[in-house]
């Protein structure tokens, strides 16, 4: 792709309203755009990182035998009166009327609606266990919108739903969440640790939360500096040097970001919406039910919180939006164009992806725009290329190395 095709509007100064650096890097390098307060675009660069966090997602989920659909976002208030959260959720449900005056809210998570499916049709135990997950837009009308994609009003999730006639089975599905959730995160480049978490408002039992570690993150996690105990202050509330309740070691604190949840959620709405199959004898009872949430957009806000410097964001390989920039350094210069124009070519048909900077710019505010954007490999195109010679550099690192043009690709293979 040549950057003069593509969009990515970056600007000169830190803007005002970013806290954090993900925030601010984000805005900077023109990957996101505010349209309202919590309400962003997803530009051509983050749309790309985006997707990739879906992918590495569907790959894991597929794994463990949970199957994708996609539910409707605008939902009927009669689903929410039957689980009894219309009134229990409060303002943070983006709540509408349609041309009949009657009552819809824009999703803020999916429990209703997905009982409303399976209800019914999930009658008996031979059809059970089932899991069902969707990447969607969500949206909550969040009292303190704040730090760009972290807390947005409108937001990315995948949401997970499992349905089971047992508690065993509940249990063997979360632990392959578990282990999915671990994979995911793990394959997104990200440093996290799973801690045992309150339900909420979504109600249920046992539940767990995956904290991505950063000192910006709202959440704060006590942990044992001796036993693998973690949980979020919100369960135990433990001071930093308490001993650790499961007798091994000294409470710790670090902050996270809550990048995923699993819970048990137990019969909670299958039986306020009656959801319920026949047993071995032909007894009637609720679904047990599990779910499942991943802040899709968040994760991509804590990877830049956890991989940048101060000129801007670098990328891991699994999620940056392009593996290569190639910059070209003069623009008139013919040779310097067509040797883009042929590393675009080769590197695209090696499974490169490549941004091209082909702009009439100052190399300067190239190479700076290059840092802000952080993609893992810059190619420089200058005056060495009259010796066959091409820059290369790691964004991660401060060498370069000149490498004869016809050696780029085996280098790349090597070192890449
Ligand atoms: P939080 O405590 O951060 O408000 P939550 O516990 O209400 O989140 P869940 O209902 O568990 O959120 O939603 C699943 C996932 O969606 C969360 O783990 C988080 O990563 C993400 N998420 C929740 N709210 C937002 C938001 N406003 N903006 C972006 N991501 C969000
Ligand atoms: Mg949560």
């Amino acid at each position: 792709m040549k950057q003069s095709m593509t969009f990515i509007p970056t600007l000169r100064e830190d803007p005002k309203e970013a806290e954090i650096s993900s925030h601010k890097f984000m805005l900077r390098a023109g990957y996101i755009k505010q349209v309202a307060a919590g309400v962003y675009a997803y530009l051509p660069l983050a749309l790309r990182s985006l997707k990739k966090v879906e992918t590495i997602i569907r790959e894991e989920l597929d794994k463990i035998g949970c199957a994708e659909l996609l539910m409707p976002a605008l939902q009927p208030a009669e689903l929410w009166q039957e689980s009894g959260r219309w009134n229990q959720y409060g303002d943070t449900l983006m709540r509408m009327k349609d041309r009949h005056d009657r009552d819809f809210a824009l999703g803020p998570t999916h429990e209703e609606v997905i009982t409303y499916l399976v209800r019914d049709v999930l009658n008996s135990y031979k059809k059970l266990p089932v899991s069902l997950y969707q990447i969607q837009t969500k949206f909550r009308d969040e009292l303190r919108p704040r730090f760009g994609l972290m807390r947005g009003r409108e937001f990315v999730m995948k949401d997970a739903y499992s349905f089971h006639d047992s508690y065993e089975s509940l249990n063997k599905t979360y632990n392959d969440f578990y282990q999915a959730y671990t994979n995911i995160f793990t394959r997104c480049g990200l440093h996290f640790r799973a801690v045992q978490a309150d339900s909420g408002n979504i109600g249920g039992s046992e539940s767990c939360e995956f904290m991505a570690l950063t000192e910006v993150g709202e959440d704060t996690i006590v942990y044992s500096d001796s036993s693998d105990f973690a949980a979020n202050i919100e369960v135990y509330n433990l001071p930093e040097g308490a001993p650790s309740p499961d007798g091994k070691g000294t409470i710790r604190h670090a902050k996270g970001i809550e990048v995923g949840h699993i819970f048990k959620l137990g019969t909670k709405y299958s039986s306020a919406m009656k959801a319920q199959f026949k047993d071995e004898n032909n007894n009637l009872k609720d679904i047990i039910m599990g779910c499942y949430g991943i802040g899709v957009s968040r994760v991509l806000m804590a990877v830049i919180e956890q991989n940048h410097d101060d000129n801007g964001i670098i990328w891991p390989k699994a999620l940056a939006p392009y593996d290569v920039h190639v910059i070209i350094i003069d623009t008139k210069n013919e040779k310097q164009v067509q040797t883009a124009n042929y590393l675009e070519d080769l590197l695209t048909k090696n499974n490169y992806e490549v941004l091209v900077d082909d702009r009439n710019e100052r190399p300067g505010v190239k190479f700076v725009e290059s840092d802000l954007i952080g993609l893992p490999v810059r190619i420089t195109l200058g005056r060495s290329l009259e010796q066959g010679l091409v820059e290369v550099k790691f964004r991660n690192s401060q060498d370069k190395v000149e490498i004869k043009l016809e050696d780029l690709l085996t280098y790349l293979k090597n070192n890449y």
